[in-house]
């Protein structure tokens, strides 16, 4: 089926918005697509935009203010008008208003979105389409991760900083961290046949805790097992001499920090703590001991400083770089940031100069000298590797199912054994799409047919097709997660498309 021959009931949404009425939001997408077939089949145009923008009320960076806008409150959320320039009105049905946003071409009603192609930022954000195929499920999780091995997470939630961008679950420490880790102890009981083979302590700030607390925990994980990698987070500023001998002796071997810029204006507007003379001193400290890597953010409020932090990171010597976009929530999503070419532009450059260095990428966020494997990072490009996740706040992997600790260091510590346990339905889309994660994609017995978005992504470069797989160039690291999110898309088209067909057929198989 290609894009003309569309109509309505092609849509994915078109089975589950069947039978509502048009007094609640489904009926009213219902009826609006049904409006925009009418109007198409006599030979009108359809248009998403109701009015000017330039009539909308602008903050004082003089962008337009989607949560005054008048379109948005006089129409409550429909569908069919949006003033262009803000895509609140599409909220109450993100994944039907990203088709209109993701694609620039035609989507399958005919409508052309708004503000061109969505850069989607994160590997989360990209699979999101497929979480309506996750449903809760009791199930025994000692049993599913018994005589396993795999990946282990632990989830340190305490953190004394309050950076402005900062999405990760913490909380300032206000129970005795003793009492935190004999509840994570008591966890890790239920495990004792997991085997670890890469350890990874993220937060938070890991190492608030002590190395007797520290070193509690790794030995609650090793029981058999010699993991490879064992890897801490930690501040700048909670990074000590003491700390780093107390860390060899625990036997970890590679230290995360998240310094995110090196320029200290930008520092101090996103609430980071430390000096860059104080960052030196403690990256030299960490070399002398660990393999070192370093986060690094670039889409910054008031333009990018990710050139200048590469060509820094590379004179300090760190074996591994991880360069991520910020997401743009709370604080920092009322500041002017750079435009999706700025971004892809510093990207491409940062790349150069990365390749130059004799650095290679070992997925679309994270570069190595070669000295840092960074195991850990196939938590989300090899998914069917299990991942056992530990502590408050923190997920894993096993099979198809996930596994998810609710937040709340209290609760946690009365009751550690608290899990929310989802079978993915979709795991084996996921699993296909985490190659391209780390830069290939195997089609196996998949056409370009069915996932049109790879045409469109050779067309703009974002990599090239070899008769075999799917290869991404430098453009497209920078697109991975869009294109997995629009080929989720398609591959909810295909699925929903199929669905629609089989049940129009007639009981002698006729096709009405
Ligand atoms: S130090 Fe890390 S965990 Fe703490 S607020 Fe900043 S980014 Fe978040």
């Amino acid at each position: 089926m290609d894009w003309e021959g569309a109509q309505p009931w092609h849509s994915p949404f078109w089975g589950s918005i069947r039978g509502h009425s048009p007094a609640d939001g489904w009926g009213n997408i219902h009826h609006g697509l049904q409006k925009i077939h009418r109007k198409k089949q006599q030979g009108g145009s359809v248009s998403l935009r109701g009015f000017t923008p330039r009539n909308g009320p602008r903050n004082r960076w003089g962008i337009h203010d989607a949560e005054r806008c008048p379109q948005r409150l006089r129409n409550r959320g429909n569908l069919l008008e949006s003033c262009g320039e803000c895509d609140h009105v599409l909220r109450p049905w993100p994944a039907l208003g990203r088709i209109l946003h993701v694609y620039k071409e035609p989507t399958p009603w005919g409508i052309t979105g708004g503000r061109g192609m969505k850069w989607v930022k994160t590997h989360h954000s990209a699979l999101s389409p497929l979480r309506r195929f996750k449903k809760p499920v009791e199930v025994s999780l000692p049993k599913l991760y018994r005589n396993r091995k795999g990946f282990v997470y632990v989830h340190v939630p305490f953190c004394l900083n309050n950076c402005r961008f900062c999405i990760l679950y913490r909380e300032k420490p206000s129970v005795p961290l003793d009492s935190y880790v004999n509840a994570v102890k008591r966890e890790l009981q239920r495990f004792k046949s997991f085997k670890a083979k890469v350890v990874y302590f993220g937060g938070g700030t890991p190492t608030l805790l002590s190395g007797e607390q520290l070193g509690e925990i790794i030995d609650s994980i090793r029981g058999k097992s010699r993991p490879k990698e064992i890897t801490v987070e930690t501040t700048v500023r909670e990074f000590t001499r003491e700390k780093a001998e107390e860390l060899v002796s625990l036997g970890v071997n590679r230290v995360s920090f998240g310094i995110q810029t090196f320029n200290e204006k930008k520092r101090l507007f996103l609430g980071r703590k430390s000096g860059l003379d104080e960052i030196i001193k403690k990256i030299e400290l960490a070399r002398e001991h660990f393999i070192v890597s370093i986060d690094l953010l670039y889409d910054l409020p008031y333009g990018n400083t990710l050139i200048d932090d590469i060509r820094t990171a590379i004179e300090l010597g760190v074996d591994g770089l991880s360069i991520y976009p910020l997401e743009h929530t709370g604080y920092t999503k009322d500041y002017p940031h750079p435009s999706v070419e700025e971004n892809e532009r510093d990207f491409l450059k940062a790349y150069e100069i990365l390749r130059e260095n004799g650095y290679g990428h070992i997925n679309m966020n994270h570069f190595t000298s070669g000295k840092d494997e960074f195991l850990y990072s196939r938590v989300f490009t090899r998914p069917w590797i299990p991942l056992l996740g530990i502590g408050c706040g923190a997920g894993g992997h096993v099979d198809f199912y996930q596994t998810f600790h609710p937040p709340g260091v209290r609760a946690y510590i009365q009751n550690p054994y608290r899990v929310m346990i989802f079978a993915s339905e979709s795991f084996e889309v996921e699993r296909f799409l985490s190659g391209l994660f780390e830069g290939e994609l195997e089609l196996g017995e998949c056409g370009l047919e069915e996932f049109p978005s790879l045409k469109l992504a050779i067309e703009k470069g974002w990599g090239v097709f070899d008769g075999n797989g799917f290869r991404l160039t430098p453009r497209g690291l920078f697109w991975a997660n869009t294109l997995a999110y629009m080929m989720c898309l398609d591959y909810l088209r295909n699925r929903f498309c199929e669905f629609s067909s089989s049940s129009l057929k007639t009981e002698s198989g006729e096709v009405v």
